[in-house]
């Protein structure tokens, strides 16, 4: 049946490379998801248009449309034609020091807009070292708890994005990955989602795709630098179809 390959392209890319980039995934018939920047949504969107792959966004607005300069409101990103949204990707969560109530009302806005979430939680190095990952992943899990249960069913994805390997080019083994993936899904299925896919993220590269993928809990990736590159998205994308 495959497994989710999600492309997050940060504050990357231009309106030509992007529209590129979509148009030739297209072109092959994937079915990937993909997060522009915000100025490259509507853009990509068209670009899409007729294919498999799904849009969304990199972040959204806690508030309704208003006075709030800088913000991008979820109903914006939906009239853009996104149908999924990243929230508390730590990216977020420590260059702006988002947390819990923030991340829980984005989750609110976005789910009343229609879009469906993809939920970041992962520890830092330090406390990873201090033998605190799983405690800190429960306390980002507990955001998700509070949403009310029909809602919790339309969310589509957690990422575990352990920090010390976003963009470092470190990846958490395979075994630490499985290891708390497994301890994800567990914590998940206490709350009645017990499918919501779990995507790993932290420097996926064609190289390492497989052994990640093959963990048993590892429904797909969530990729940065790799995804900005069509051959290195392709491979982990073909690496994704095969299983
Ligand atoms: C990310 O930011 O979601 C990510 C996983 O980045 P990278 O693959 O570059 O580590």
């Amino acid at each position: 049946m495959g497994k989710i390959v999600a492309a997050n392209w940060k504050m990357n890319l231009r309106r030509q490379s992007g529209c590129e980039l979509a148009s030739a995934l297209k072109n092959d018939g994937r079915d990937c998801w993909l997060f522009p920047a915000y100025p490259h949504l509507a853009l990509v969107h068209d670009a899409l248009i007729g294919g498999a792959l799904k849009l969304g966004a990199q972040d959204v607005s806690p508030e309704e449309d208003g006075a709030f300069t800088g913000d991008v409101s979820a109903e914006m990103l939906a009239d853009a034609g996104c149908t999924l949204v990243l929230v508390g990707h730590s990216e977020r969560r420590h260059g702006h020091g988002e947390h819990g109530a923030t991340l829980l009302l984005k989750l609110k806005r976005a789910l009343r807009a229609g879009l469906k979430p993809v939920y970041c939680v992962g520890e830092t190095l330090a406390e990873r070292k201090d033998g605190k990952a799983r405690e800190v992943v429960t306390e980002h899990l507990a955001t998700l708890i509070e949403l009310a249960a029909p809602d919790r069913n339309e969310l589509a994805a957690v990422a575990y994005e352990p920090v010390w390997a976003i963009g470092t080019g470190e990846t958490a083994t395979p075994e630490q990955a499985g290891e708390m993936h497994a301890f994800i899904r567990g914590e998940l299925a206490k709350h009645g989602m017990k499918s919501l896919p779990i995507l790993y993220g932290g420097s996926v590269k064609p190289e390492n795709a497989r052994d990640l993928m093959t963990q048993p809990n590892v429904d797909g990736v969530l990729v940065g630098g790799a995804s900005l590159e069509l051959e290195s998205l392709r491979a982990i994308d073909d690496v994704a179809r095969e299983m």
